[in-house]
Parts: C-alpha cells; structure tokens; sequence
C-alpha cells in the first residue's frame, strides 16, 4: 500500500492551534496584553468593538520589533522568549509557546504596526488567515499596535458559536482586569466601542483594585501578608461579611501570572470555615510568588493551569496565611481590661492592695526581746540595727511585702535574699492615666515580647507593634488636633533630596509642622529643620523623613485623610521600638499602659496584631 501520512500545511496547522488558543475573543485579548507586557510596555491600550467580534486592538509603548522579528512573529513556533527546553523552568516573560500570533493569524484579519526605539520609522503588517497581503514601511509610534478583525471569519461554525455581546464583552472584560491585576505597576486603559471603560494609572496593589472594582471595595479588603522560605503570598482577602452570592471576584497570581486552581481556592474556602453565610464566596486578590523551577506552566495551552511540584505546602501555608489575616481583623480577643479606665487606680497601685492584710501580723514578734524593732511604720530601710536570724526572718519578709513601692532597688542591695518577692513591685517610671488590670510585673521575651499576667489568664505584647500603635496614634492626634510640641534644635539640620522628594515634603510641609517639626527651608533639593517632635531625636530626622517620602510615592495618598494617616503610620513605623531592643521593666510598663489607653489596641497601624491573650483554659489544655 502507498504511504499515506503527509504533513499538514502550516495554515491547517495553525487553525488547529488556535482552536486551543483562541476560544473567543477575550483570549485575543489575553495574547496580545501579555505580548505587549513582555515588550516591556509601561502603557497599555485595549481597544474593543463589538465585544472584540469586529475588533480588537492592543496598542503598547514598548520595544517593538525590527521588520524581520514582525514577520518572524506569525510564523508557529517562533518566540523570542525562550531558546531551549530549560528555559522552561525559568520562565519570567508571560508567552513562550510562540502560537499566539500564529494562531491569531489564522483565523482573523491581522494588522501590526510596530516600530523600536532607535528606528525613525516602523513596519506595518497585514495578514489575513495566514497569508502576508502587505508589508510596508509606516510612520508610526515606538512600541507596536496589533489590531485584531473579524475573529473566525474564516470559520463560520466557531464565529457562530461566540455568546452575545453582552456575555463576550464580560469574558473580555475578565481577561483586562486579570492582566491588569496582576500588573499594577503598567497604566492600562480600555475603550469600548469608542468609550473609555477604564482608566487605570500606575499605582500600587490596593488602589489598582480599588480603581478596578470601585472606591467601596478598598473598606472591604483585608491585607495579606506572608513570607516564608518556599513562598511569599501578598494581597487581600475580601472581609466574610462582604462575601458575594457568586464566585466572581477571585484572583490567583503566580509570579504575576493569573491561574485558575480548585484547589488552592479550596484552601481559602477552608481559611474562611464558619465566617461566611452559606451559599457565599469569599473574594480575594492574591499574589504568590514561587520560585519559577518549582512551578510548571506548561501543562495548559492558556496558560491559566500550573502544575507545583509541592502543592500541600502550598495549600497549607496559603490556608494559614488567609486565617491569620483574618484572625487578626476579625477576632478582636474579649478584653478583661475593657472599663473606664478612669475608675482605676494607678498601675503601681493595684499590686499591693492583696498584700494589704499581712501587715498586721508580725509572727515573729517576742515581748521578752527588747532588741527587735520591727514597726510597720519605718521604711524599709531599717538595716542597720535589724539583724535577719531564723526567726526575725519571717517578720521582714512582711514588712517588705507591705511596703510595696517605698522600698525600691535600695532592698536589692540588703536583703538580696528576698528579691524575687520584692521584684514585683517594681516602680513605674511613668505614671499612666490609664492604667490597666495586669496585676503583676512585665517580663520581656527574646526582646521581643512583653509577657504579663490578666485576670484571665496571659498576654503577650509584640513591643515593635504596639509601640507603633502607640506612637501612631499619638502622630494622628498632633496632626489632626495640631497641639503638638516642638523641639527647638541647637543648629539647624540640613538634609538633601532629589527634586522630586522635595514636592513630597512641601505637600506635606503643613502636616508635619503640627506634628512638631519646624522647616526653615525646604526648596533646591534641600530641607533645612530647625525644630523636631518632642521624643523624637536628631538622629532619627533624616531617616523618618525619607521613609515618609518613600511610603508616599509608594502608596500615592488619594485624599487628605489618607495622606495624614499615611505619614503618621510612617513616622510610627520609624520611630518605634525595635525588635531586639531590651527595654527595663518600667519601660516594659509604660509600654503596656499606653497601649492599652490607645483606642484600637489590638491592632498594629498596617493592622496586624499587636498582642495575643491565652486564658487559663487555653493553658490548662495544653497540659492535659
Ligand atoms: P510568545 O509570546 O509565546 O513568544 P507570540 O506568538 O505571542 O509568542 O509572539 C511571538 C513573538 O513576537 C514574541 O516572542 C515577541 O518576540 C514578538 N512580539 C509579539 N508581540 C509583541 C509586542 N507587542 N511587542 C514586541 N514584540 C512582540
Ligand atoms: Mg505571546
């Protein structure tokens, strides 16, 4: 029998291809903004009619491509973003398969136009179902523009199959708000049928959601936040209470790459166990950056499926960073020390009101023995005629106990042997006004921590967050209340920055005078400051300020409010304690007083938690 197996000409070919590759016309969008993302674009057009049946035109301002790579681009297989099979497993750029163009070619009216950066003028490029009709020399801007016409023409059984406008112009505005989610960094806009649907300039992660999805959304995000060895997940989980009817807002990145999988949702549908209504889904935006040779995504012709090489990890740390985020912003723990704080007595006070009884009882107290002069009325200083013997031990021990602060660090030094029960009355430097129900001394953990005992049980204080909570607070007070109080600097302080940062600092120039800073100057690309907060120290100037100009670029404060929010956040992110930092009981003390005289202290300003509470029966299980 004669042979009968022939290649497939290329054209065939790439029909079949782009049955995979192009379902409808949002995956032309898709194809093409990615291209243009790989061109390095810092700005993006999408242009659409008729729900991008009759066109669909992306225009990009970046590399563009010399009049070989433009025609190169059509054919299958032809990339320019890897070059071997190892490649794979580094991949940084969105395409790789080199079918797009090819694909898109075939079954559609193509014309590119594009031009690099050093050429002074560009090609243009007409195909249509994969036959070149033109190639031309074009004046045209750097960057390219690929425009997309009557998608399928050429097979009418797909074209008829394409849903109506509505529910295409949905798919395609899907695929725009991935890619433009997931590249916050790249001002996007789309036009549909000649009107401008968004507009989304360059800015960071919230805000590009928040313009997305409109200004209500930004109260419903909760942060996400977590760093570990094998992945780093950023974003935000909507709050269960905003939870919708319908799965429609649910983001996963990888490495900037929108991916659909059941399984790692299952892991923030589990995080969110028992706080969602039922029949509700939680939203989320949520960015996982892994090591690209862990990941595999070439396993789906779109792109939108990968493949972990260790996927429970995964899902595990994702789970118990959702919860975490949540837990934080929705378990606001029951506060034994939820009072009027002005019924209180002062913090120093209350340890020695269960005392109090015990000084009347003087055991060792013998009539018949003149030289024993205990009075509960001395100080506790009465050293010198006081020889501690067996039995005159007990009666020092009382009036030690009862002279709570009188007796100070002077005990340390005569009856060292006491010291662990005189330890803890120590003294409180700062007198708090509103002091709160520990009843016993502080102790620091791994400089890290502030351990003390509640009535319920335990609390334990993260010292770099609550005095951040601490200090915001007090910033926001200044700023809006403007009282604050400013010291006067012996010599002026000169600091540099670059033009740009002194726009920053001029916007902000009023702000941070109520917070107690005083500028002689601040023009060409200098400041000059001749007074600065109380508490706040030279040293420290330089280094606030341009963490503050940086948060601002960065954050882009959208109104007033924002903005003084903004900067005391940032001042309190400078300024507080530092993990690491040892810090003395009293301060251990003045920390727990102010926090807990702060209105929202369980919270750090980027809202994470700043103390946690473990009852008695939370422990007593954990002996069990
Ligand atoms: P892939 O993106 O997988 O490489 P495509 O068919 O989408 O394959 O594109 C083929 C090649 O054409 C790309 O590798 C790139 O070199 C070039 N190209 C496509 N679009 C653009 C663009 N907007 N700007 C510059 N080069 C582009
Ligand atoms: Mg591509």
């Amino acid at each position: 029998m004669a042979d009968i197996i022939q290649l497939l000409p290329d054209h065939v070919a790439n029909q079949i291809a782009a049955g995979e590759v192009v379902q409808r016309p949002a995956s032309v969008v898709k194809e093409l903004l990615e291209n243009a993302i790989d061109a390095g674009a810092d700005t993006i057009k999408l242009i659409i009619k008729d729900a991008g049946k009759t066109l669909v035109q992306v225009i990009d301002n970046g590399k563009g491509m010399s009049p070989t790579d433009a025609r190169l681009s059509f054919s299958r297989h032809a990339t320019s973003k890897i070059r071997n099979a190892e490649d794979l497993f580094q991949l940084h750029t969105k395409g790789f398969r080199g079918e797009a163009l090819a694909s898109i070619a075939a079954i559609a009216h193509v014309e590119l136009k594009t031009k690099q950066p050093d050429d002074d003028v560009g090609t243009c490029l007409v195909i249509e179902g994969s036959n070149v009709t033109s190639q031309d020399v074009v004046v045209t801007p750097t960057g390219t523009s690929v425009s997309v016409k009557n998608l399928f023409f050429n097979i009418p059984a797909r074209r008829n199959f394409l849903k109506s406008d509505a529910v295409e112009l949905r798919h395609v505005m899907d695929e725009f708000h991935r890619v433009a989610l997931a590249h916050p960094n790249i001002s996007f806009a789309m036009y549909n049928n000649g009107s401008e649907s968004f507009n989304l300039p360059v800015s960071n992660y919230r805000q590009r959601i928040v313009n997305i999805f409109g200004n209500k959304t930004n109260e419903k995000l909760v942060p996400v936040d977590e760093d570990t060895e094998v992945l780093k997940i950023s974003g935000f989980v909507g709050k269960p209470e905003f939870a919708k009817k319908t799965r429609g807002e649910q983001y996963f990145f990888v490495n900037n790459r929108f991916i659909k999988s059941a399984y790692l949702n299952h892991a923030i549908a589990s995080a969110f166990e028992g706080l969602l209504k039922n029949g509700t889904h939680a939203s989320y935006f949520l960015n996982l950056n892994v090591d690209p040779q862990t990941i595999d995504i070439n396993i789906h012709p779109t792109k939108t499926e990968i493949k972990f090489d260790d996927e429970h990890t995964l899902y595990a740390l994702l789970r118990s960073a959702v919860k975490h985020s949540l837990g934080q912003f929705n378990i606001a723990p029951v506060l034994d020390f939820e009072h009027d704080p002005n019924l209180d007595t002062p913090y120093s006070y209350k340890n020695n009101q269960a005392q109090a009884p015990k000084i009347e009882v003087d055991r060792s107290f013998n009539p018949f023995k003149t030289e024993t002069k205990f009075s509960g009325s001395s100080s506790g200083r009465q050293t010198t005629s006081f020889k501690p013997t067996p039995n005159n031990w007990d009666s020092l021990y009382v009036g030690l106990e009862s002279k709570g602060n009188d007796t100070g660090d002077d005990s340390e030094s005569d009856f060292s042997g006491l010291q662990f029960e005189s330890e803890e009355e120590t003294v409180s430097m700062f007198e708090s006004e509103h002091p709160v129900e520990t009843g016993s001394s502080t102790y620091q953990l791994h400089n890290k921590y502030i351990v003390s005992t509640i009535k319920s049980g335990m609390l334990l204080i993260d010292q770099h967050r609550a005095h951040q909570r601490i200090l915001y607070e007090e910033f926001l007070k200044n700023i809006t209340i403007k009282e604050a109080t400013s010291q006067q600097l012996l010599f002026p302080l000169q600091l540099h920055f670059s033009s740009q940062d002194i726009e920053v600092v001029k916007q902000l120039k009023s702000d941070l005078e109520h917070t107690g800073f005083v500028f002689s100057k601040v023009d060409d690309g200098e400041v000059e400051i001749t007074g600065v907060p109380v508490g706040v120290p030279e040293s420290e100037v330089s280094i606030v300020l341009e963490q503050l100009i940086s948060d601002v670029e960065n954050e882009v404060p959208d109104s007033h409010f924002s903005a003084t929010d903004l900067m005391a956040k940032s001042m309190a992110k400078s300024l507080a304690i530092k993990t690491g930092q040892t810090l003395k009981s009293d301060e251990q003390e003045y920390l727990v007083n102010k926090l807990f005289a702060c209105k929202e202290p369980n919270m750090s300003p980027a809202n994470r938690t700043a103390f946690v509470t473990m009852s008695v029966d939370e422990l007593d299980k954990k002996f069990m």
